[in-house]
């Protein structure tokens, strides 16, 4: 089976940042849908970009997964479960809504919308399922507990469903970014503890990781040549995981 015949792709969180990049990338080759939480936004991209269809949902709202899978109505060969918020904040000064809807968020509305689309991959004998982490998730991070917690989430899920659904063609990886140059480090918290060059003296390349390199990592999981790859948690981070 060809992947370039136009299969259907879900990317969660693609009005901007890295799931704008992705969805770019994947627009001439496959059925694009976008998603996020304003329809003007989404309606404006699908227009420019060719994209297929779009669907608004609040991913952090206790039925944000199912609400979005039901306006989409549409069965999904490639999922990318790429929405997320970065908290920066001293663990004593976390509110309890804070952790209640960031986890909905960045960890359970990742397994619900994976719930919802395996039961056609599996019809299929073929899916690919690829969340987004963080390198945050991978390597401890100073004031950063909420989203290291829910990222390391993502990179225990994957793993078990990799081998859940392995023998059904369905594989499912985990890409962890390093820092990436989108509106989600443009956080207040942050900028009051580091600039910008602060944040590039920290990685070893001395630069920030493009969202094109995330897509292209996602290209290469969905591939043929990746049939094998299944389970694993890939760091993308200009050599933020390897230390100082
Ligand atoms: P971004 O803020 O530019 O984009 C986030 C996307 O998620 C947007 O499309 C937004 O609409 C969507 N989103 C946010 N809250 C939502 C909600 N409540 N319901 C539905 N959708 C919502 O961020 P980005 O940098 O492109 O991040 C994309 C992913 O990459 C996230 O999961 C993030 O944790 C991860 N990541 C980013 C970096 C980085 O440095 N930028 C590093 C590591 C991991």
């Amino acid at each position: 089976m060809s992947i370039k015949n136009k299969k259907n792709i879900l990317i969660t969180g693609s009005s901007q940042g890295i799931g704008l990049a992705i969805a770019k990338h994947f627009a001439k080759d496959f059925s694009v849908y976008v998603t996020g939480r304003y329809s003007d936004k989404l309606e404006k991209l699908c227009r420019e970009n060719n994209f297929k269809g779009f669907v608004c949902a609040d991913l952090s709202l206790s039925n944000g997964a199912e609400s979005l899978f039901e306006s989409l109505n549409e069965n999904i060969d490639i999922l990318i479960n790429n929405a997320g918020n970065y908290i920066y904040s001293p663990v004593e000064k976390l509110e309890y809504e804070d952790i209640t809807s960031s986890f909905m968020l960045n960890s359970i509305s990742q397994l619900k919308l994976i719930k919802q689309v395996v039961p056609y991959m599996k019809s299929q004998k073929w899916g690919r399922i690829i969340n987004i982490g963080s390198i945050s998730g991978v390597m401890g991070e100073a004031n950063a507990s909420l989203y290291s917690m829910t990222k390391a989430s993502l990179i225990g899920m994957t793993k078990a469903l990799a081998l859940e659904l392995a023998q059904d063609n369905i594989t499912v990886n985990v890409i962890n970014p390093g820092w990436v140059d989108t509106e989600l480090i443009n956080n207040d918290d942050l900028e009051q503890d580091f600039s910008r060059n602060e944040i590039i003296e920290t990685i070893p390349q001395r630069r920030f990781v493009t969202p094109e390199e995330i897509a292209s990592t996602c290209e290469y999981l969905i591939s043929d040549n990746a049939k094998s790859v299944t389970g694993q948690s890939i760091n993308i981070c200009a050599g933020l995981s390897l230390g100082y």
